[in-house]
């Protein structure tokens, strides 16, 4: 049985910790290796790795950094299916959304490509007569990035690109449920010629997870997974001096308006709800349908296109199918526990997921797409982050009281109109309390030239992921303020003791 070691100045290390955490094939249910989890030693060996090579690093001219990051992106293309074969084989997702993870992931890549001109700075020319200013957007140090289990390529390319193109040095760690696809991605930053110790991988739990937080060589943390760790993390981190952006959890709710074109919303609240068996942080998870006629049609919808789903591994020769396992035995009985609690609590369970079984894959994690009509706002599947394919339906009367209801939730992360009228869909883009908003759109995941984050408490701390906000948050501004001899006469001149107003 494999054993995921760490990846700490540009080689794999073999670990001295004797605890370790299972790696399971979620669709067989087979534990296929063990990963790591590094000490305090170990994940202080990574930090002072990156450590020693931030200097060199930092200096080296953001043209030679951006072509580091060009042969990344070639081998990241060229190696796309065995990565996305082994995210499956871990997370359970189908092959083809393993690839559209990638691809995502592959796009900050290709936005970091662009670094010489994304960390120009700024210059203004006789700011005063004879006096110049310009900024730097100087790298930080060492930056630190701790990543979900839902998405193990992508997420962690939301930081380490942007973060080692403006010429820091980074750690990353993993989610222990599939750490596996993060050392691939440190061999082939190596293959790709970026220095040793520039880019590590620590695994572990909490325990490393808190050196990384507290170390006083760590100057940024970005994070993203569970709100309660989220609001840890981000305490933590600043308690201790560090900048950091900690993206949490998530529930996420689509407005369907009576004017909307309902074979249209339907296919778009299928992927939505149900792809990567809603282990995504921007899944719709609640439909807030205005009028009982819409949320009756969408349901007759639904039922039909939930009947023709295909569930099954992520990887099956000759088959794709359109939804795979969740990620772990627990989270498959948190689940089904969710679904009775909303059954008991007088939510009518109209499709159930619960006993789903796979021939060939009785030990597989599987959920059935599960659809609830009638689901109130003090239940418990209305309340909680469920991280699994299960759907609510709400019915409101208008789309005042569904907007009101959107905007009272936790949770701001993303969240999709369906309307055919531009003015209600202005409106709603304009009050909506939400970070990502889609107009017809059930995924809005901003591209990589954009910048990813949610409101309320699906984010903490200023600063968003990739975009322009990632170039801002892994670089710190100095603003040089220059003015040359020959403008200066003491005799004309003389000493100044006032605010200087130019
Ligand atoms: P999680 O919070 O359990 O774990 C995330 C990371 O934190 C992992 O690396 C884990 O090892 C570490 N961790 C867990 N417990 C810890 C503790 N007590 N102290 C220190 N570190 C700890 O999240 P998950 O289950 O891996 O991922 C699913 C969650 O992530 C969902 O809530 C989902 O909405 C969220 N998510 C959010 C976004 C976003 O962009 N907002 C994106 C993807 C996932």
């Amino acid at each position: 049985m494999e054993t995921v070691q760490n990846f700490i100045n540009g080689q794999i290390t073999t670990s001295n910790s004797q605890r370790f955490s299972p790696i399971f094939n979620p669709a067989t249910g087979e534990q296929t290796g063990q990963v790591v989890l590094s000490d305090e030693l170990e994940t202080a060996a990574a930090i002072t790795s990156a450590e020693l090579a931030f200097p060199r690093w930092a200096k080296t001219s953001p043209l030679k950094r951006s072509r580091v990051m060009f042969a990344f992106k070639a081998l990241l293309e060229a190696n796309k299916d065995a990565l996305a074969r082994l995210i499956s084989n871990e997370h359970g997702k189908v092959f083809s959304d393993a690839i559209g993870e990638i691809t995502r992931g592959l796009e900050v890549v290709e936005y970091a490509c662009g670094i010489p001109h994304l960390q120009k700075g700024e210059h203004s020319a006789n700011v005063g007569t004879g006096v110049d200013s310009h900024s730097l957007m100087q790298p930080l140090g060492v930056c630190v990035g701790i990543t979900p289990f839902n998405f193990p390529a992508m997420v962690p390319m939301w930081m380490f690109p942007v973060a080692i193109a403006t010429g820091n040095t980074f750690v990353l760690k993993p989610s222990e449920k599939d750490p596996s696809l993060a050392l691939q991605l440190a061999a082939m930053l190596k293959e790709a010629g970026l220095p040793d110790g520039v880019f590590n991988v620590v695994n572990g739990d909490k325990q490393a997870v808190d050196v990384l937080l507290t170390d006083h060589r760590v100057q940024a943390v970005s994070f993203v997974g569970s709100t309660p760790i989220a609001e840890y993390i981000y305490s933590t981190a600043s308690t201790h001096g560090k900048r950091c952006q900690a993206l949490g959890g998530a529930k996420n709710h689509c407005l369907l308006m009576p004017d909307a074109d309902l074979d249209m919303a339907t296919n778009a609240i299928m992927g939505a709800a149900y792809g990567s068996a809603g282990e995504r942080c921007m899944a719709l998870s609640v439909v807030v349908a205005v009028g009982d006629e819409t949320a009756d049609q969408l349901i007759g919808k639904l039922k039909t296109q939930i009947q023709a789903m295909r569930v099954g591994p992520g990887i099956v020769d000759g088959i794709e199918n359109d939804m795979g396992p969740v990620i772990t035995a627990q989270h498959r009985a948190k689940i089904c526990g969710f679904i009775s609690e909303g059954e008991s609590q007088g939510a009518s369970l109209l499709v159930d997921g619960r006993s789903l079984t796979i021939d060939g894959y009785e030990a597989g994690y599987f959920v059935g797409p599960t659809l609830f009509d009638n689901v109130s706002p003090e239940m418990t599947i209305y309340q909680e982050e469920i991280f699994g394919p299960v759907l609510a339906i709400v019915r409101v009367p208008n789309y005042q009281t569904a907007l009101e209801l959107i905007n009272r939730n936790e949770y701001g992360n993303g969240t999709a109109i369906f309307t055919r009228d531009g003015e209600t869909a202005r409106e709603f883009s304009e009050n909506v309390l939400a970070g990502m908003v889609g107009v017809n759109v059930p995924i809005p995941v901003p591209m990589a030239f954009h910048s990813f984050g949610g409101w309320k408490r699906s984010i903490f701390g200023p600063l968003n992921v990739h975009g322009s906000d990632g170039v801002r948050f892994y670089t710190r501004m100095k603003t040089v303020t220059s003015r040359w001899p020959a403008s200066v006469r003491l005799e004309e001149h003389g000493s100044s003791f006032t605010m200087p107003t130019m």
